[in-house]
């Protein structure tokens, strides 16, 4: 723009040098948390805090200081996955993230509410005001890599977040029942709205195995999710069977135990990938 006086602030305009960071929030002044990756999905359902705490888990067991930020407020499971039973403690300085028995630190609507079994129904300015503050008034000490489990979907409470918090990279869940092109495509455009690189894509539910021959069968298809990945340039791509030792784990609290962390390698990939 040929008036442009490079101070974002005073223009609506969205030119393409515009200051991308500029709506970035600060994270608690004790805070210090070095990469920040969000696990996205089209939908609920699909497994997106299954990958979330199985990622958390890859990078707690693999050394680093490892942190969850559970930002899908109305349907927090995070907490449950990790057998995370207290509430948070609050102190003079700000809130403190609940710590796993693994020693992953964890926020999440559950820990806040007196019942969680109690629904949050509110609307989503309070929603996306609610992950704000956990990132602006939650101490997270010494944090290589957080995972935030993005609430589904593409509406106001994700975008006010990749806009708030400085995200390094997003992982798309998918399952092969769904239309992962047009996810993809949804993902893939909100990622460059936001100049934030896609990670990888987990295809989730991606086949079980059988347990007499130990045959890989596709219960809902062969899926496309390898040529999608390979047309947007998305890197890695990570298949997750249905397993029972999964639901169960999760249901259990046991997450961070599961004997085959299935995403390992993926993790180590994109952790590789931003320098985590
Ligand atoms: P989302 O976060 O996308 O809503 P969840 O991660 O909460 O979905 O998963 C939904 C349910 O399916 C949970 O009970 C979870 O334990 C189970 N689940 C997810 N992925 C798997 C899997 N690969 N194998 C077995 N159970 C799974």
């Amino acid at each position: 723009m040929a008036d442009c006086n490079h101070d974002c602030s005073s223009c609506g305009e969205n030119c393409s040098t515009r200051d991308k960071k500029s709506l970035l929030k600060k994270p608690h002044e004790m805070s210090d948390i070095k990469k920040v990756i969000a696990v996205v999905s089209g939908k609920g359902g699909v497994g997106k805090s299954m990958t979330c705490a199985l990622l958390a888990a890859a990078a707690q067991n693999s050394g680093k200081v490892t942190a969850v930020m559970d930002a899908d407020i109305t349907g927090p499971s995070i907490p449950r996955m990790f057998g995370v039973t207290e509430r948070a403690m609050g102190s003079d300085n700000g809130i403190l993230p609940v710590v796993t028995e693994g020693g992953v630190q964890v926020m999440s609507m559950n820990v806040l509410l007196e019942n969680e079994a109690e629904p949050v129904v509110w609307r989503g300015s309070l929603i996306s005001g609610t992950v704000l503050q956990f990132w602006t008034d939650v101490i997270w000490s010494g944090v290589d890599i957080m995972f935030i489990d993005m609430p589904p979907g593409t509406g106001d409470v994700p975008l006010t977040v990749f806009q708030s918090i400085p995200v390094d990279g997003i992982v798309v869940v998918t399952t092969p029942q769904d239309l992962v092109g047009m996810i993809v495509q949804k993902a893939v455009n909100m990622a460059q709205m936001m100049n934030i690189p896609i990670l990888g894509i987990v295809e989730n539910m991606s086949y079980i195995k059988c347990p007499d021959c130990g045959r890989k069968i596709s219960v809902f298809g062969e899926s496309n999710v390898d040529a999608i990945a390979m047309e947007y340039g998305i890197p890695n791509v990570a298949k997750l069977p249905i397993d029972q030792s999964l639901t169960k784990a999760a249901d259990n609290g046991k997450i961070e135990e599961v004997e085959n962390n299935y995403l390992t390698d993926f993790f180590n990939k994109i952790a590789k990938k931003i320098k985590a």
